[in-house]
C-alpha cells in the first residue's frame, strides 16, 4: 500500500520499479502471471533416474519453484500451462567445450567480403545450440570478446561461461599455427619459456608472462576457468615446445588460489599422463594418440596395459573427461560424399553458408588434410582404423571404469564444417554411445557431471526446486535411445518456453 502512495507522489518515471515491487507483494492466493506449469510429464533428473515419476513442474521467475506429484493442485487462472503428457522433461544440456568465435569450414582469410554470410551465421549460432538442447556452453578460449558479448546479447542464447584468454606456452600449440611475427599478438596471454628467449619478441617481458601473471589476467577477464595445452604436434612437426611439469604445477596452484577450474588440451597418452600428474580438473580430449608415432594398422585388440593403468587413475581421480570423438569425425566427413545433404544440417547453418561449403573454396579444408590425395574410401579407412579406433577403445575402457565424463564437443575443433553448432553435440552423443557409454552415462555427462565439475550445480544439472529453469521437453526418453535427444519439442530457457521449430535456421529465412 505504501508503494501506491509513493507512486502517486513521484510520478510516472518510477512506475516500472514500483510495479515490480508491488508484484512481489501480491497475496499468495493469486499467483503472479510469470508462473509456467509443465503438467503430467515424466521427470528425468539425474537424482531420480531409478524411479522416474510423472508430475508437474512449476516455474516462477526463471526458476523451478516446486514439483508436484501426480495429484497436482489445479492451476490458477493466469498460469501458462504446457502439457507434458506422454513426454519427458530433462535438465537443459551443458556443453563444456565450445569455441564460439570460430566459423566452421572457414579460415580467417576467407572471411573478407562475406560480412552478410558471417552475420547470419553468428545470429543463428546461439539458436543452433538451443535447437539441440544446449542451454549452457563454456567457451574454452576467448579470441574475440566482441563475439561473446554479441552472443550474450542475442534475444535467445544459452548461458555462457568462458576460460578467458588461453595460456599456451610460447611458440607451442595452438600459437604455432600463426606466422611467428603474428602469433604473439593473437596469444598475448602466452607463457614465457626462458629456453626460447631468442624467439620471443623483446617487447614481451618474462615477468609479465609467468603462470601467476597469466592466470591473473584470466581471472580479471571474468572467466570461470583456465585453459592450457600439452601438444607435441601434428603430421610433419612433433617438436613443438610444451609446458614443463613445474609450469603446470604453478598454473594449477594459481588457478586454485583464484577459484578457477583448470582444463588441459591433451589427446595423447603422454599428455593425459601429464594432466593426471598435474591434477587438472578437465582433460579436454579423448586419447587418440597412444605412442609417439602411432601406426595406423597396429590394430591392438585391447588397450595396452600401461595405458590402462593411466586410464584407471584418470577414472579414480574423477577428472572431468571429454572424449570429443567428433573432432576426428569432423575431419573424416570431408570424405563422406553425403554429409552436407543430411536433413539436420539446414537446421543449424544458414543457407548461404551451407551453399558456400559446397563450392571448391568451401572444400579447402578437406584438401588440406588430404595431402596424399587419397580416395574417400582410403581416407576414411585410415581414420577408422587409426585414431578413431584408438579413441573409441580408450573411451570404452573409461566407460567400464566409471570415469567422470564431462560432456564437451570442441565445436568447431578446426576450421571444419564437420563440427556444426548444436548438431555436433548430438553427433558426439551418438559417438559416445557407439563407443560404449551407457545412456545413463551420457545423460549424466551432459547434465550433473558437468554442473558439478564446473561448480554450477547449485543452479544447474538437475530438476529440483530453486534451480534455473533451463529444461527440455522430449517426445522420447533419452534413457531408451540416444536418438531421443533429437526429439526435443520445447526448450525452456530461464523458464521461457520456446518451441524447438522456432530455433531452426530455417525459421529465420
Ligand atoms: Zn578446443
Amino acid at each position: 500500500m505504501r508503494y501506491q502512495t509513493a507512486r502517486s507522489t513521484l510520478g510516472a518515471f518510477l512506475t516500472p520499479f514500483f510495479a515490480l515491487a508491488s508484484l512481489a507483494q501480491a497475496p499468495a492466493s493469486r499467483p503472479p502471471a510469470t508462473q509456467t506449469w509443465i503438467t503430467d510429464v515424466t521427470i528425468l533428473s539425474p537424482e531420480n533416474l531409478d524411479h522416474p515419476a510423472a508430475g508437474t513442474v512449476v516455474i516462477e521467475n526463471g526458476r523451478i519453484l516446486r514439483i508436484d506429484g501426480a495429484s497436482s493442485p489445479k492451476p490458477a487462472a493466469g498460469v501458462t500451462i504446457i502439457s507434458g503428457k506422454g513426454q519427458y522433461l530433462i535438465p537443459g544440456l551443458i556443453d563444456s567445450h565450445v569455441h564460439l568465435a570460430s566459423v566452421p569450414g572457414m579460415n580467417t582469410d576467407q572471411r573478407a567480403g562475406k560480412e552478410q554470410m558471417l552475420s547470419a551465421y553468428y545470429r543463428q549460432l546461439p539458436r543452433s545450440y538451443l535447437y539441440y538442447g544446449y542451454t549452457t556452453v563454456v567457451d574454452l578460449a576467448v579470441y574475440s570478446e566482441k563475439i561473446l558479448e554479441d552472443f550474450r546479447r542475442a534475444p535467445l542464447h544459452p548461458d555462457l561461461f568462458d576460460c578467458g584468454p588461453p595460456i599456451p606456452i610460447a611458440n607451442g600449440y595452438p600459437m604455432s599455427f600463426w606466422p611467428p611475427a603474428e602469433r604473439f599478438k593473437f596469444f598475448p596471454n602466452f607463457l614465457y619459456d626462458p629456453a626460447q628467449a631468442a624467439s620471443i619478441p623483446a617487447e614481451y617481458k618474462p615477468e609479465d608472462h609467468t603462470p601467476a601473471a597469466d592466470v591473473a589476467r584470466v581471472k580479471g577477464s571474468g572467466a570461470i576457468c583456465v585453459k592450457t595445452f600439452f601438444e607435441r604436434g601434428f603430421a610433419d612437426n612433433f617438436k613443438l615446445p610444451v609446458v614443463t611439469p613445474e609450469m603446470l604445477a604453478q598454473i594449477r596452484r594459481e588457478s586454485t588460489q583464484s577459484g578457477l577450474l583448470l582444463f588441459l588440451h591433451a589427446n595423447s597418452f603422454e599428455a593425459q599422463k601429464v594432466g593426471l600428474a598435474g591434477n587438472v580438473d578437465f582433460i579436454a580430449h579423448g586419447m587418440w594418440h597412444w605412442k609417439e608415432r602411432d601406426r595406423v594398422l597396429d590394430n591392438e585388440p585391447q588397450v595396452p596395459a600401461e595405458i590402462k593403468s593411466t586410464l584407471d587413475q584418470i577414472a579414480a581421480a574423477q577428472i572431468g573427461y571429454q572424449p570429443t570423438i567428433q573432432v576426428l569425425e569432423g575431419e573424416r566427413v570431408y570424405f563422406e560424399p553425403d554429409y552436407l545433404n543430411r536433413p539436420a544440417v539446414v537446421k543449424v547453418v544458414p543457407k548461404e553458408l551451407l551453399e558456400w561449403f559446397r563450392t571448391p573454396a568451401g572444400q579447402w579444408f578437406g584438401k588440406l588434410i588430404n595431402e596424399d590425395h587419397l580416395s574417400d574410401e582410403q581416407f576414411r579407412k585410415i581414420y577408422d582404423e587409426g585414431p578413431l579406433r584408438r579413441v573409441r577403445q580408450a573411451t570404452a575402457y573409461l566407460a567400464q571404469k566409471k570415469a567422470n565424463f564431462a560432456f564437451g564437443t570442441d565445436t568447431p575443433s578446426a576450421p571444419t564444417y564437420g563440427n556444426l553448432p548444436g548438431l555436433n553435440g548430438y553427433l558426439e552423443m551418438q559417438q559416445l554411445h557407439n563407443a560404449g557409454l551407457s545412456l545413463t552415462q551420457i545423460f549424466q555427462a551432459a547434465t550433473i557431471n558437468n554442473a558439478r565439475k564446473l561448480k554450477l550445480d547449485s543452479q544447474l544439472g538437475t530438476i529440483e526446486p530453486g534451480k534455473t529453469a533451463n529444461l527440455l521437453l522430449l517426445s522420447n526418453s533419452p534413457l531408451e535411445s540416444v536418438d531421443a535427444y533429437d526429439s526435443i519439442t520445447t526448450v525452456f530457457l530461464h523458464g521461457q518456453p520456446i518451441p524447438r521449430t522456432a530455433l531452426s535456421a530455417t525459421a529465420l529465412q
